[in-house]
């Protein structure tokens, strides 16, 4: 069962879109340094399809993306869920932040218009630091991957 711990309105994680991040809690991943420790305890609301419709009913006329921060231990919930959105809100697009170094092989990359791939590395910064080991991908309907992540360090 999916929990988030909240959610904001944030126009870097995702270039050129608007973006409702949700921060997805019970994460499995241990990097060293993590920036957000609370995000690894089972702490939080409930994130199904009723309370996902809550949040995204109130800022669907301001955002353009659904970005999940999070949910490494349920990828498959996190598929379900942008589904969900794709399905009810057909003009917004969907992201995932997974901290994993690849792509689940529960779900499909199609079901997500850009996946952040990469756990934290301290040394080596997030994805506005162009040393990181992090990447971001756009995603087509095909499932190709395009690595957009020096999107972050243009100025
Ligand atoms: S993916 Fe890594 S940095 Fe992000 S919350 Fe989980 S342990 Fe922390």
């Amino acid at each position: 069962m999916l929990k988030y711990y909240n959610y904001d309105i944030v126009f870097a994680e995702i270039p050129k879109e608007v973006t409702l991040a949700i921060n997805i809690t019970n994460c499995p991943n241990r990097c060293v340094g993590c920036h957000s420790a609370y995000l690894q305890e089972d702490i939080g609301v409930v994130l199904d399809e009723t309370e996902l419709r809550r949040i995204v009913d109130m800022y669907s006329k301001d955002i353009t993306c659904v970005c999940f921060m999070g949910g490494d231990a349920e990828p498959e919930a996190v598929e379900q869920l942008a589904w969900f959105v794709r399905k009810q809100f057909p003009s917004l697009k969907t992201a995932w932040y997974s901290g994993k170094a690849v792509l689940s092989d529960k779900i499909s990359a199609t079901s997500f218009q850009y996946i952040k791939l990469g756990g934290y590395d301290a040394s080596k910064g997030p994805l506005n630091n162009p040393n990181t080991n992090q990447r971001l991908y756009s995603v087509d309907a095909s499932g190709e991957f395009t690595d957009i992540t020096q999107l972050f360090w243009k100025k």
